[in-house]
Formats: structure tokens, C-alpha cells, sequence
């Protein structure tokens, strides 16, 4: 059955959004000017931010909405329970929103599609929302579960519970009334306001500031500084072309806490079947956005690069590919004989391993001549775009 599609202003949320917006700039410093701030004030605020925001990143996204990888139902619980409590609807809303978002992404049925502006990806389409509530075809799997279900269900109740009435109780049991109203106001209020804006910059920032290494089919984008406030969100253009993978931050450097959360997790067993895309495709990715931004530049600027640095690109080019397929092909054959676990399995796959090791030696040694050649061929274009200018 199609449900109803609501064009006007949605009363609610926006009377949320600009009132707790407007309490954290007056009314939060107004109790910190008045009350002060100590360490419990403080504690409980960053504990629940971190609590809300992990709910979110690691919970409503890449497990609810993803499936990234499986989780036991301590960790499902506590995600539905703090994700509540972050105001962002039910997980099954969430997920029903950001599965359309992946699906139609800068397209007019994405529910903060950028291509409407700033505004409306960041916070706009909460408050003037033209898309049916709950999209129930693409979350057909989420209401089999009956912890998601439980939770859409109560949604309101617990939000309010664990969102301002547990802050407040906690800050009353700590220092009476002047507590309970820091509690309200800093763990409740501000934290609200911040956790909101945390996940609407990687619907608008991310759509719109960083680089694109593995794609340009869509708007979104890598940043680091983006990671740093959104815990790990920020490479975003890796995640729109990898979604089913339960890291963002895919390099070892790159500041994920979500990744480095669910891995934790998994070490003591509250997670398992982490989904993780193979490294040869997501090199592939990257070489070929190189190739297609260096074609692109050429065919900008109309230049003729010399025939012998065209020749180096191809050569650093054509051994890269050769060296990845050669790396794939023995890792694939070591999964099919590590697989089969005959009595040879285990002197074949020690051999194995020595080949992988050689042949990912090999590749790293070809992707750095390909990396020289990179820069080489773009500081060639650089002088021929200034000579032509
Ligand atoms: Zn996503
Ligand atoms: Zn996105």
C-alpha cells in the first residue's frame, strides 16, 4: 500500500531541531555562567555523546542499515536503545531513509539528496520532509527482528527515558536539583544538538568537501577532518562505493572509531562476519579514478604529453595490472585449497603463502613506479597548462 506523502513543515521536528538549538546557545551557557561545570557534568556528556554517536554510526548504519557485519543481541540492544536516545527516529525510519538515500543518492527520491542544496541535505528535508514516513520494501529484513520492532514501537518512550530523564536523574543523584538541570541541560539538550549535527554533516559536508578517490559516479567525499567529528564517517566517497564493507576509514592511518569499535567487539566476541570488500578491488578502484583524472585533464586542456612519458604511464600502468591479477590469482587459489582441507592442504598453502608474499612485494614495488609516473605525468601537465595560458 503506498502511504501518504506529507509536502508541509513538519511541526514537531522542526520545533525540536530550532529549540534545542536555541537552549544550547542560551540557556547552557546561561547555567555554566551560573552553576559552573565540574567533572561529573562533563563525564556524563562525553559518555553519552560517545554512547549516542556510536549507536548511530556503528548501530542504525553500518549494522542496521548495511549489514556490515553481525552482531550478538547485547550489541543490537544498547545501538537501539542510545540510538533512541540520539533523536533520530526509529532504526527501522533510519535505515528505511538511508538504504532510499544509497539507492537514488543525488537523485530525487534520495531523502537528503544534495543536489537540493546545502540546507536541505544537512537539516531541511527532517523539517520540510516530502517522503513517505517509513518506506516498509526496503526494510523488509529489519522487521523480522523483533529487538528493531520493539524499538519502533517505543520509540518516543525511550528517547525521552534514556535521552533527558537519565541524564537528569543521574545529575540529581550527583548534586540535587542544580544537578538534575545540568544533567537536562548539557547531557540532554547540547549533547542532542551536537549528536543531531554530527550525522547531518555527513549528509551535507560529505556530500560536498573532500576528495573522490574511488568514484565520481556520486556527489560524496573523503575527508579527514570530517572523520575526526563524525567517528569515522568522514570517507564517505569509499563508502558509497563499498557500502557492504564495516569500515569507512579503509586505510590503516585513517581515523575510524566505528571500525576500530566493531573490531574490538569482535575480539570479545559480541561481533562476527565482518564484511570486508578485497583489497585487489578497491586498488582497482583507485587506479582507474587516476587514470580517468589524468585523461580528464588531458582532454580538458587539449594537451599532447611527450611520447616518452606517455609510454613510462603506460608501462607503470600495465605492470600494476599485471602484478594485481597476479596477486589475486594465488590468493584465490589459496582460499580454494584452504577450503578443501585434504592431508597436502597444509605444505600447499605454506607454499602459497611465500607466493602472496612475493607477489604483494611485487605489486607494492609496481604501484610505486606507478605513483612516479602519476606525478610525473601531472607535473608535465602543469607546465604545459601555465606555457598555454
Ligand atoms: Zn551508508
Ligand atoms: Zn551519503
Amino acid at each position: 500500500m503506498t502511504q501518504p506523502v506529507a509536502r508541509t513543515i513538519r511541526l514537531t521536528n522542526s520545533l525540536f531541531l530550532t529549540g534545542t538549538a536555541l537552549l544550547t546557545f542560551t540557556a547552557v551557557p546561561a547555567y555554566i555562567w551560573t552553576f559552573g561545570i565540574d567533572w561529573f557534568q562533563i563525564s556524563l556528556f562525553v559518555s553519552l555523546f560517545i554512547a549516542t554517536g556510536l549507536s548511530i554510526t556503528l548501530g542504525y548504519h553500518r549494522l542496521f542499515s548495511h549489514l556490515s557485519f553481525k552482531a550478538s543481541w547485547p550489541v543490537r540492544l544498547s545501538s537501539l536503545v542510545f540510538g533512541a536516545a540520539s533523536f533520530e527516529n526509529s532504526a527501522l525510519c533510519w535505515c528505511s531513509d538511508h538504504r532510499n538515500h544509497h539507492k537514488h543518492v543525488d537523485h530525487d527520491k534520495d531523502p537528503y539528496n544534495i543536489k537540493k542544496g546545502f540546507f536541505h541535505a544537512h537539516m531541511g528535508w527532517i523539517m520540510f520532509k516530502d517522503q513517505p514516513e517509513l518506506d516498509p520494501d526496503n526494510t523488509k529484513d529489519l522487521a523480522q527482528d523483533p529487538l528493531v520492532m520493539w524499538q519502533h514501537r517505543n520509540y518516543v518512550m525511550i528517547a525521552i527515558a534514556v535521552g533527558f530523564a537519565l541524564p537528569t536523574l543521574l545529575g540529581f543523584l550527583w548534586n540535587g536539583w542544580i544537578g538534575a538541570l545540568g544533567g537536562f541541560l548539557i547531557s540532554g539538550v547540547a549533547r542532542i544538538f551536537a549528536v543531531h549535527h554530527m550525522t547531518f554533516c555527513i549528509n551535507s559536508l560529505c556530500h560536498c568537501v573532500g576528495r573522490q578517490p574511488y568514484s565520481t559516479k556520486c556527489s560524496a567525499r573523503d575527508s579527514d577532518l570530517m572523520a575526526l567529528f563524525t567517528f569515522g564517517e568522514g570517507y564517505h566517497n569509499f563508502h558509497h562505493e563499498f557500502q557492504s564493507d564495516y569500515r569507512n576509514g579503509v586505510k590503516a592511518w585513517h581515523f575510524d572509531p566505528t571500525k576500530w569499535a566493531i573490531w574490538l567487539l569482535n575480539k570479545i566476541g559480541l561481533t562476527h562476519d565482518l564484511r570486508r570488500i578485497p583489497e585487489e578491488r578497491i586498488l582497482r578502484a583507485e587506479i582507474s579514478e587516476h587514470q580517468r583524472a589524468i585523461t580528464t585533464r588531458i582532454n580538458k586542456h587539449s594537451l599532447e604529453i611527450p611520447e616518452s612519458l606517455q609510454q613510462l604511464w603506460q608501462t607503470a600502468h600495465d605492470r600494476v595490472q599485471e602484478s594485481l591479477a597476479n596477486w589475486e590469482e594465488h590468493k584465490k587459489q589459496y582460499a580454494i585449497i584452504a577450503k578443501r582441507q585434504v592431508a597436502e592442504s597444509g605444505r600447499k598453502l605454506e607454499e602459497l603463502r611465500a607466493r602472496i608474499s612475493d607477489a604483494n612485494f611485487q605489486l607494492q614495488w609496481a604501484m610505486q613506479e606507478w605513483r612516479n609516473a602519476q606525478r610525473e605525468i601531472h607535473l608535465q601537465l602543469s607546465q604545459l597548462v601555465s606555457a598555454g595560458a
